[in-house]
């Protein structure tokens, strides 16, 4: 199995922690596991895990 990748903050040089943060899109709020710098608060997105699932919000609106 391979080791999951630690992000390093690039202000605070320290090791991010994963939370889970709560996103509002198109009226929907879902939960998504974010990486935050616990000296600067900065978060850092996956950016395509967050635009996989707002594209998959997007497409259950169009179906209606
Ligand atoms: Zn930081």
């Amino acid at each position: 199995m391979a080791e999951k990748l630690k992000l390093i903050c690039d202000k605070c040089k320290v090791e991010m922690q994963e939370i889970e943060a709560n996103f509002s899109y198109l009226d929907r709020t879902f939960r998504h596991k974010v990486n935050r710098c616990p000296q600067c608060g900065q978060i850092c997105l996956d950016e395509e895990l967050v635009t996989g699932r707002m594209s998959e919000v997007e497409s259950k609106m169009e179906d209606k």
